[in-house]
């Protein structure tokens, strides 16, 4: 792009599943620019997730975005993927005897959920031979969880907002934001282009973003996990295994694609970057995982890392910034930011074009108090 700049309503910063549903969302009836600094979108965290839907995990507010998400995952728009997003799968929270008041809590804190129930250890034996002898006192019994067809979503997305008209700008990290008058000049390694609003969906980048607008601080953390694949020890059909996940969420194994795949379940602070598998994760995930259940980690397949980037209170941020006029802060999705992306990305959008709130994400008790960025007990 050279001379002047191209001229859009909404410029959207940052392609994984943030920006890329968001910017379809306001498609519709906006002129939406999405930017990235990759080649690819989805190239950082967006596409290293595990890929569970699961309305019974984070914060209040994730949870009842995610409820509010179900519907979209379960009905998307006309052409929007050719098979269904989520495939359900069973999941069920192990504890050791010394974790049973973990147990409790995790059974209090989700006493409304219609889909959990406690069982004890014959049970859970008898469900789940893979688990060592011994090792697991009680668990709690999932049957609201599935699998998201992540790519599907992302891509779907993507052709969604290409096809209402929007324009994606790769390789093109934006360097700096300038208010002018009544519009954000955004200069990116491609050229510069005009919006009237910016919307912040920089993953582990968007405190860095908020800085370059002159944005409050609002102290996101990105922290890095570890996954790997292994062989299913013989005669073990993944197929037929739950999503087992420790329930202090010391580590998680997931059946995927004939293999399983393993996590410590790390949460590593770490700067903004191309985050890497570090050798310690993997020797602590196969130790975990050789110790709750019979499986002998022969070879090691594929590992990799991502971030899953907090404020202090593990809660989204969603809201224009208290500082900068006209940005939008769309970030702090931390572990949960696929399976909540179709709920938040209408939130989000109602809110940038002026619009109420949807009733039926209000309706999943959704305090928007809870997410705004000027909130107490987040920032620098
Ligand atoms: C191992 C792992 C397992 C997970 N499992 C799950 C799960 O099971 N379920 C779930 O719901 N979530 C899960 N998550 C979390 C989920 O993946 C994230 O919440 C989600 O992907 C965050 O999306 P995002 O769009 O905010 O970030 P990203 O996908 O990182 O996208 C941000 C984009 O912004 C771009 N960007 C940054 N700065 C700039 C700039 N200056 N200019 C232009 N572009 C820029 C980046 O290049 C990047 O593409 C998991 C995460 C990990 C790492």
């Amino acid at each position: 792009m050279t001379g002047t700049p191209l001229d859009f309503d909404i410029a959207v910063i940052g392609a994984g599943i943030a920006g890329a549903s968001v910017a379809a969302e306001l498609a519709a009836s906006r002129r939406v620019v999405l930017i990235e600094q990759e080649s690819q979108p989805g190239y950082h965290t967006t596409g290293r997730s595990a890929a569970v839907y699961s309305p019974i995990y984070g914060p209040q507010p994730i949870r009842a975005l995610t409820r509010a998400s179900l519907a979209f995952f379960e009905q998307p728009p006309e052409g929007f993927a050719d098979h269904p997003l989520l495939s359900p799968i069973d999941a069920v929270f192990v504890a050791r005897a010394d974790q049973a008041s973990a147990l409790d809590e995790m059974l209090v804190e989700l006493v409304d959920a219609s889909t959990v129930r406690r069982i004890e250890a014959a049970e859970l034996y008898a469900r789940l031979p893979l688990l060592r002898d011994g090792y697991a006192f009680g668990a709690m019994w999932d049957s609201g969880t599935s699998e998201i067809d992540v790519a599907a979503l992302h891509q779907g997305y993507l052709r969604c907002f290409k096809a209402a008209g929007g324009t994606v700008l790769t390789r093109a990290p934006v360097a700096a934001l300038t208010r002018t008058t009544t519009d954000w000049q955004i200069d990116t390694r491609q050229g510069a282009v005009t919006a009237k609003i910016v919307v912040n969906a920089a993953g582990a980048w968007a405190d860095d973003v908020g800085q370059m607008a002159g944005a409050e601080r609002i102290g996101l953390v990105p922290k890095r996990r570890t996954a790997l694949m292994i062989d299913p020890p013989q005669g073990c059909d993944p197929s037929a295994l739950p999503l087992v996940v420790d329930v202090e969420e010391q580590f998680y194994l997931k059946p995927d694609a004939g293999k399983l795949l393993i996590s410590p379940a790390n949460e590593d602070p770490e700067p903004p970057c191309d985050v890497q598998p570090d050798e310690m994760d993997i020797a602590i995930c196969v130790d975990r995982i050789e110790t709750a259940f019979n499986v002998s980690v022969r070879r090691i397949e594929n590992p990799w890392a991502g971030l899953r980037s907090f404020v202090a209170d593990k809660c989204p941020v969603a809201g224009f910034s208290d500082q900068a006029e006209n940005f939008y802060w769309l970030a702090g999705q931390g572990g949960y930011g696929i399976q909540s992306a179709p709920g938040l990305a209408k939130f989000a959008a109602a809110e940038v074009m002026g619009q109420a709130i949807p009733a039926n994400i209000l309706a999943e008790r959704l305090d928007p108090e809870t997410i705004r960025p000027g909130r107490k007990g987040i920032g620098a």
